[in-house]
Parts: C-alpha cells; sequence; structure tokens
C-alpha cells in the first residue's frame, strides 16, 4: 500500500466520545472511568490501531453517515450497535472499501490504519489491496463451494502461496484460531458445504484469518445462528482479541455487552456515544443510548 503520500498523525487517545467530541484526552485503565468489568478488561491502556476522523458516507444524495470520529482498539473488540438503519453496516463496509463496488457512492474524512499511518478510504488507495489486509465475516455464512482446507486455502494462494506442506500449516493454524480444528481437522478435504451453520461461519472466520488481516469486521455474524452455535462464535470473537483487532456490528446488546471492551451507539447515521462497553452498558452519558439499552426503542 502508498503510505508515502500521508503525513504522519499521531493516534488519539482511547478516550469516550461523542458526537460533537473529539477523540482526545485521558487512556482509559483500571479506575478510570468505573466499572469493575473496565477495571478488569483494562488491565493495560490499548494502542489504537485504526483512527475514524470526520467520516460521512454517501450513497448518491442519501448521507448515511455523519461526521464519525472513533477511534479503534488494537487487539480489542469494538461493537457498533444501534437500531436498525442507523448505519451501522455502512460504517463497518467503509473499513474494507466494500463500497467502491457500488457506483454513485462516496467517502469523506478519513480512516487511519496505524502504525502504517495509511488512510483506507484515501482516494489514491487500491481498494483491492485493502480487502487483502482487512478480513470480513458476513451475517450468513459463504463458504465456497469447496473443500474445508480449499476454502482456508484461498486467500493465501491468491497470495502466491504454493508449498503444499506451508499452505498446511497456515491451515491449521487458521483452523485451530477459528475454534474449528477439532471437529474438522481430520476431514479437510472434504466439502464445506456439508458443515453446519456454526461451523461454516467459524470455517469463514478461519478463511479470514488465514491471511491474518489487521482487522476482522464481523456483520452481525450470528443473527442465521442457533444459540449454542452464536455462544461459541462468541466464545471465539472473546479469544480472537489476543490475535486481531475486531470490530462487530451486532443488534444484539446482551451480546455487544458480552464481548466488547468498546462500544459505539449509532442513531440515524451519528456516532451518538463511544467507550468502554461497561461504562456504556452501565451508566451511559446520553438519554438517547440509555432509551436503547434500556429497550425503549430499536
Ligand atoms: P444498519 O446496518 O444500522 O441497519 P445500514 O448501514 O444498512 O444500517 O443503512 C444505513 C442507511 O443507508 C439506511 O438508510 C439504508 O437504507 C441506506 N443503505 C444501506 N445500504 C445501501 C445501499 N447499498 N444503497 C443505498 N442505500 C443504502
Amino acid at each position: 500500500m502508498n503510505a508515502v503520500s500521508h503525513a504522519v498523525t499521531e493516534p488519539a487517545r482511547l478516550s469516550d466520545t461523542g458526537p460533537t467530541q473529539r477523540p482526545s484526552g485521558r487512556q482509559p485503565g483500571p479506575g478510570g472511568s468505573g466499572s469493575s468489568v473496565e477495571a478488569s478488561r483494562e488491565t493495560r491502556p490499548p494502542k489504537v490501531r485504526a483512527e475514524v476522523r470526520n467520516l460521512s458516507f454517501y450513497y448518491g444524495q442519501n448521507r448515511a453517515l455523519k461526521d464519525i470520529n472513533i477511534p479503534i482498539a488494537d487487539r480489542q473488540v469494538t461493537a457498533l450497535i444501534g437500531p436498525s438503519g442507523c448505519g451501522k453496516s455502512t460504517f463497518l463496509r467503509c473499513f474494507n472499501r466494500m463500497h467502491d463496488l457500488q457506483v454513485g457512492t462516496r467517502y469523506e474524512g478519513s480512516i487511519t490504519l496505524y502504525p502504517e499511518n495509511v488512510d483506507l478510504v484515501g482516494r489514491d488507495i487500491d481498494p483491492i489491496e485493502v480487502r487483502m489486509r482487512i478480513g470480513m465475516v458476513f451475517q450468513k455464512a459463504n463458504p465456497f463451494p469447496k473443500s474445508i482446507f480449499e476454502n482456508v486455502a484461498y486467500g493465501l494462494r491468491l497470495r502466491g502461496m504454493t508449498r503444499r506442506s506451508l499452505l498446511a500449516e497456515e491451515v491449521e493454524q487458521a483452523l485451530r484460531g477459528a475454534a474449528l480444528w477439532e471437529e474438522v481437522g481430520d476431514r479437510l478435504h472434504e466439502s464445506a458445504m456439508a458443515l453446519s451453520g456454526g461451523q461454516m461461519q467459524r470455517l469463514c472466520i478461519a478463511r479470514a484469518l488465514a491471511t491474518k488481516p489487521e482487522i476482522l469486521l464481523c456483520d452481525e455474524p450470528t443473527s442465521a445462528l442457533d444459540p449454542i452455535a452464536t455462544a461459541k462464535i462468541e466464545e471465539l470473537i472473546s479469544t480472537l482479541r489476543a490475535q486481531v483487532t475486531v470490530l462487530i456490528v451486532t443488534h444484539n446488546m446482551q451480546q455487544a455487552a458480552r464481548i466488547s471492551d468498546y462500544t459505539a451507539f449509532m442513531y440515524l447515521g451519528e456516532l451518538i456515544e463511544f467507550g468502554q462497553a461497561g461504562r456504556i452498558f452501565t451508566n451511559p452519558a446520553k438519554k438517547a443510548t440509555e432509551d436503547y439499552i434500556t429497550g425503549r426503542y430499536g
């Protein structure tokens, strides 16, 4: 990726922000803004992996995102919550330039990826290159009609990896990382289409992890799954923070409360409130957030 033309800027600190506040100031930490949940989650302040600055997004004349500012913490889970149609998926899709596939769309502002200091929505960045670095998992599992092995090896082959032994190593590592190896390690050459829905979704996570993405985007990854498969994916996402930065869209607030370190509440294309999950769910600063998390609308 071409980083040459980008001025070096400092990442923001991970403090709570609202729609009109710019991220700045305090680092979160034990005893920072409150609850024991936060204290247990925050033993050391995380670094910022990406910073969203004044991001607006347009579908033609429709401004679906309005001037969003959020720091994305490195190797933490950041959840986006809010009622249907508030722009969560639109926001997520800016990170891997999915919108470029649709004519008449436009970005304003920036998403700076650190430490490379590149603007993911910058005009001079190749969207295909961005998609190689930012993994994505969708609402409905979408394995290729190929073997389990070939699904996971797909991105590695695209990047030119041909040595069978190396591919096998990487595939195993990705399947272990997605908590699927124990279930499929002895049938890698069977069709991925024969897996259960939950297994397919973990396979898609393994496929995304295989190429070691810098950020993993998850767009309601459990909404098509039963409660047991959902619990497995939630547990998996909680462990993934050891290896990758996760950005997840969910309309399930309990899920966001369970698995996220940071939570952003969006409404009508605006960021209403952002902060440590423990605080957002126990002591929201904005009435709109409180109304949403207590089920008054949405
Ligand atoms: P959410 O993920 O919170 O449900 P979306 O990001 O899907 O919200 O939608 C935000 C707004 O953008 C809505 O008004 C929706 O109608 C519009 N929108 C979403 N996807 C498209 C698209 N592909 N083309 C045009 N408008 C879209």
